[in-house]
């Protein structure tokens, strides 16, 4: 395998992003995974290692058809999924996936993510959908992910997580920690309330917004 040095500092970006997921009690032990596209190539968490034992040794290149290009370690499982994500929204940099408590408390329950923050439709999009079910690992998950993250930043990954797209690692991971806390926040309303959904022309509006500031 060659050894791209160019990608170096990306690969230690990616591991911050990934400790951070971990700070951020987005994923505990090797669940989840976070990959950034560079040109043509994808750099991509491994499959089966611990966060905090991680190196940049660790991370693997693969192409935009999986082939792996760079690392002596196998990819994420998801990998199939990411790629879907990269090959069909040609101006995502940066997939970060998680297995955060509320957003998936929201895919086991098979429920979207009203818009209801106003802080954080313009980040996420609308009503985050959740993908319909498939297994993990599968063409299939990445597939039905597409499908659900269709002009949004973010999906719900029925009876599994949640995964969000951005331009760079930062945003994504960003994002990823909006999504969670916006989940919490529906979650904790609807115990003791019916939550009140925004405005529909607000949600148009908002959904305008989330358009220019995504960039997609
Ligand atoms: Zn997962």
């Amino acid at each position: 395998m060659k050894v791209n040095e160019v990608y170096e500092d990306t690969k230690q970006e990616l591991l911050n992003t990934c400790l951070k997921m971990v700070e951020n009690d987005l994923v505990i032990g090797s669940s989840g995974n976070a990959s950034v596209r560079v040109g043509d190539d994808v750099i991509i968490t491994p499959s089966s290692v611990y966060y905090t034992e991680m190196k940049i040794e660790d991370m693997v290149v693969i192409d935009l058809k999986g082939e792996v290009l760079e690392g002596f370690r196998n990819p994420s499982v998801e990998w199939q999924m990411h790629l879907e994500l990269y090959n069909t929204r040609s101006k995502v940099g940066a997939v970060v996936h998680t297995h955060s408590i509320y957003a998936s408390a929201m895919a086991v329950l098979n429920e979207s993510l009203p818009p209801m923050i106003d802080e954080t439709v313009p980040k996420l999009g609308s009503h985050i959908r959740v993908s319909e079910y498939a297994m993990p690992g599968t063409k299939q998950l990445g597939t039905n992910v597409g499908t659900a993250i269709e002009e949004r930043s973010a999906a719900l990954i029925a009876n599994h997580g949640a995964v969000c797209i951005a331009k760079t690692l930062e945003k994504a991971l960003h994002l990823s920690i909006a999504l969670e806390r916006t989940c919490k926040i529906y979650m904790i309303a609807k115990q003791v309330g019916t939550p009140k959904h925004l405005p529909e022309e607000v949600v148009e509006d908002e959904q305008d917004l989330w358009e220019m500031m995504s960039g997609y």
